[in-house]
């Protein structure tokens, strides 16, 4: 999504060769334009699967999973992080490591909300270690979902994330591939055969 590099390269803070901040725009302050029109091009790349329900992590995939339930005129859910007071039911839960705060915690969604018969799109900000992603695939199998598939809004291609996800016959989408980065400078791998 050659909007979102532009941004990404105007905009972007490379804080280390791992490490990207895009804060003003995505997630922190969020351009609600250009959420919107992440959504749109998440539905043009899984539009013509049966999407029944997208799912994300909170907090920061919240606006993008929103943005795509809109698009695809499906609700979305957001797996907790902590257990709320008002999360008395049964929930699933995987535990997952953080890779920008350093620390474990688990994610959780109630099993009124996802069950056999859904299929389900999970779409997050970054893709990078996949480690939320693979707890969220975790959960998606206990429900006895069907997961089609995975849809980041930026993919860091040099970390291990997408190829985890693959080596479970997950198809996996991202709007723009970061193949490096350096502070002052980014590659983006050329998404436009996708
Ligand atoms: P994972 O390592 O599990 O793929 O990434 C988990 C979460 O960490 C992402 O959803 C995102 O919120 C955050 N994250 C990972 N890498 C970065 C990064 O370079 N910049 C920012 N802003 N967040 C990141």
């Amino acid at each position: 999504m050659k909007i979102l590099e532009e941004r990404i390269r105007e905009e972007g803070l490379i804080l280390s060769d791992t490490v990207l901040k895009v804060d003003s725009f995505l997630n922190h302050q969020v351009d609600t334009e250009l959420a919107l029109q992440i959504g749109q091009e998440f539905k043009m790349i899984f539009g013509h699967l049966p999407v029944t329900k997208v799912l994300t992590v909170e907090a920061s995939g919240i606006q993008f999973a929103m943005a795509a339930g809109i698009a695809l005129k499906v609700p979305f859910i957001y797996a907790k992080k902590k257990k709320a007071i008002t999360q008395s039911e049964d929930v699933y839960s995987a535990p997952v490591h953080s890779f920008t705060r350093q620390e474990h915690y688990r994610i959780s969604i109630s099993q009124k909300y996802l069950g056999p018969g859904d299929k389900v799109l999970i779409v997050d900000d970054f893709l990078a270690t996949g480690a939320a992603l693979v707890g969220l695939a975790d959960i998606v199998e206990e429900s006895g979902a069907e997961l089609l598939g995975v849809g980041c809004v930026i993919e860091k291609s040099f970390q291990e994330g997408r190829s985890l996800l693959e080596k479970r016959g997950i198809p996996v989408h991202a709007l723009a591939r970061i193949a490096s980065m350096a502070p002052g400078e980014i590659h983006f791998i050329d998404n436009t055969a996708d």
